[in-house]
């Protein structure tokens, strides 16, 4: 069993898996910002030494987190076939329960990705739109009944990147799914 889930931890696998994660949000937020940029007629993504820092610096960051679940689920895989077996359990038995830790291993996993993917687009957009001349952004919420009271009141306010509100950037705050758009001078 230990075999096989180190295949799916293996330090390699982890590197991957957070690289591709963190690649592919720089991919929706490079067109996004792109987008945004062109009614100004800028690209602001095509010179940016800041880039392979912070993609390293957000990988590693990710890599750390998939460990932590890694290392909290071998102890809880073993002990739910030890105890099993010790107890008389069927396989079947085992198995439920062997799932059902899996569920919970996976649903943690999506929860800190989704966490992760909004802070991350968060912080790029903020580089992103300073580069295409947008010192001040619009706080947009998704306008919906899950927007937390705290950002609702932020919908549609205007912001300095130098001097954020205190719940931070869009998206960087836990799970927030608000966005930020440039505002030009
Ligand atoms: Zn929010």
């Amino acid at each position: 069993m230990k075999g096989l889930s180190l295949g799916i931890f293996s330090s390699n696998k982890i590197l991957n898996t957070a690289t591709r994660f963190v690649n592919s949000i720089n991919v929706f937020n490079k067109k996004n910002m792109q987008d945004q940029g062109r009614v100004r007629g800028i690209d602001p993504t095509q010179n940016e030494p800041w880039l392979d820092e912070f993609m390293r610096t957000s990988i590693m960051e990710n890599v750390s987190y998939i460990s932590t679940i890694r290392d909290e689920y071998f102890p809880k895989v073993e002990s739910i076939v030890y105890q099993g077996v010790k107890n008389g359990s069927s396989p079947k038995e085992i198995r439920e329960q062997l799932v059902q830790r899996i569920g919970m291993s996976e649903k943690r996993a999506k929860f800190i990705a989704r966490d992760q993917s909004g802070s991350i687009l968060g912080q790029m957009t903020a580089k992103r739109h300073k580069a295409m001349g947008a010192e001040k952004f619009k706080w947009s919420t998704s306008k919906d009944e899950r927007v937390r009271d705290s950002h609702e009141k932020l919908e549609g306010k205007v912001f300095e990147y130098a001097n954020p509100p205190a719940v931070g950037l869009p998206g960087t705050d836990y799970n927030c799914r608000c966005v930020a758009m440039p505002v030009f001078e």
